[in-house]
């Protein structure tokens, strides 16, 4: 039998002002549902979460949702998940996501989803861990962050080694291959 892949996906608790967000959130979660992978998520309802997990589940995805209890209402936890895992706080949030997941997706999202992002760019950086980071460009938008990663980098902040830790990928196609690749 083979071992069940999952992958943890961050984004933003809301759609963001560009319809190719959602889009793209849509795409991500039919694929992760029909490769026979596991979305593991945020468990809310709203935003960018919430298109994942409604595009996974109508394909029949096997899912599971991490929330702490104090975000159950503000962000609507999921109640039809395959797994929800109510946590107490943020920290055991991401940890939870993270040992429960094969390859990390960071999709457009706000400052929960560069802290997120962060944490698991960081913990790969200590050598904690090296599992794959994809960044999910959509019409651009995580090229700042990738300019200022590349600053740090510039201003002696960082070995270059840091701009391998993560990998950006502009449409879900090209991510798609990347992450057959990762999880095979
Ligand atoms: P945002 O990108 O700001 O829309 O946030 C995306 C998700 O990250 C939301 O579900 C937030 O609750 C979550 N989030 C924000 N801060 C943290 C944190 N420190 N640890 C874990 N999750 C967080």
């Amino acid at each position: 039998m083979t071992h069940l892949r999952s992958v943890c996906v961050f984004c933003g608790a809301r759609a963001g002002l560009q319809p190719a967000y959602a889009r793209d959130a849509r795409s991500l979660g039919r694929l992760i549902a029909v490769e026979g992978w596991r979305l593991v998520y945020g468990a809310g309802d709203v935003g960018l979460m919430g298109e994942v997990a409604r595009a996974a589940l109508a394909e029949g995805g096997l899912t599971m949702g991490v929330i702490p209890t104090h975000l159950l209402i503000r962000e609507q936890g999921r109640r039809d998940l395959a797994q929800l895992v109510v946590t107490e706080d943020m920290h055991e949030r991401k940890k939870v996501m993270f040992m429960n997941s094969d390859a990390i997706v960071v999709l457009p999202g706000g400052a929960g989803s560069l802290d997120e992002f962060f944490e698991v760019l960081t913990w790969r950086q200590i050598g904690l861990h090296e599992k794959p980071i994809f960044l999910l460009n959509t019409d651009g938008y995580w090229q700042p962050l990738i300019a200022l990663m590349d600053n740090v980098i510039e201003h002696g902040f960082a070995e270059t080694a840091l701009r391998d830790y993560f990998v950006a990928v502009p449409d879900v196609e090209t991510l798609a291959t990347r992450l057959r690749a990762a999880l095979s």
